[in-house]
């Protein structure tokens, strides 16, 4: 599966949010958005007025982003949220929360989706006390997820839950910091969710 490697920053100035894909960085005054950097390029500093189309596509173009998937395995995502029992734009924010990667940055075993991925597929995360190296791994309600017991793992992740406890962890995972691990209470719901995005201009895209 091919991913980005491309500079982190310059996405979110294309894209004018902050996607949260440094890290710590994210969080600081130097973050380019923070700063009030322009789009990129030669040319860059107006943003181009977009007609109905542009704006639904930027919208997808920030979500896909924001959780670091390629196009391909997006649009799997929204098909599977399709065909889901509920609100479309809901379902697929659901399913995105639900990775295993994203889990383990949110419990903050990781600065970044970038890191988190990298950290599933290396190993150094259990799911129900068996190792998953899948970052994509769907989880669900009442699976205990926790950073294997080995010392340079726990390392690892005590340095970035640190981080993430005082930001705080969402409601909806209960996160024992000296386990290493947390239990998802339940699916989040949509006000849980954090993503900025409207989620229906997403659906109206896929559903020309
Ligand atoms: Fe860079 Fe993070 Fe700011 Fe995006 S949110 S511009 S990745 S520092």
């Amino acid at each position: 599966m091919g991913r980005y490697i491309g500079p982190a920053c310059k996405r979110c100035r294309r894209l004018g949010i902050k996607l949260f894909l440094k890290g710590d960085r994210c969080y600081m005054a130097k973050c380019p958005i923070d700063q009030g950097h322009s789009i990129p390029g030669m040319h860059g500093g107006r943003r181009p007025r977009l007609k109905d189309y542009g704006v639904q596509l930027q919208e997808k173009q920030r979500l896909r982003n924001m959780y670091g998937m390629q196009e391909g395995q997006f649009r799997l995502f929204f098909q599977r949220a399709l065909r889901a029992r509920g609100v479309t734009g809901e379902m697929l924010l659901q399913a995105l929360e639900m990775r295993l990667d994203n889990v383990v940055y949110r419990m903050g075993l990781a600065p970044s989706r970038r890191a988190a991925r990298q950290f599933v597929r290396h190993g150094h995360v259990h799911v129900n006390g068996a190792k998953v190296n899948v970052p994509s791994y769907k989880t669900k309600a009442g699976d205990m997820v926790q950073v294997r017991d080995a010392k340079h793992s726990r390392e690892y992740a005590k340095v970035h839950l640190d981080a993430a406890e005082s930001r705080g962890w969402p409601p909806w995972l209960n996160v024992d910091k000296t386990e290493f691990k947390a239990e998802i209470s339940h699916v989040p719901t949509r006000e849980e969710i954090a993503p900025i995005v409207n989620e229906q201009l997403i659906v109206e895209l896929y559903s020309k």
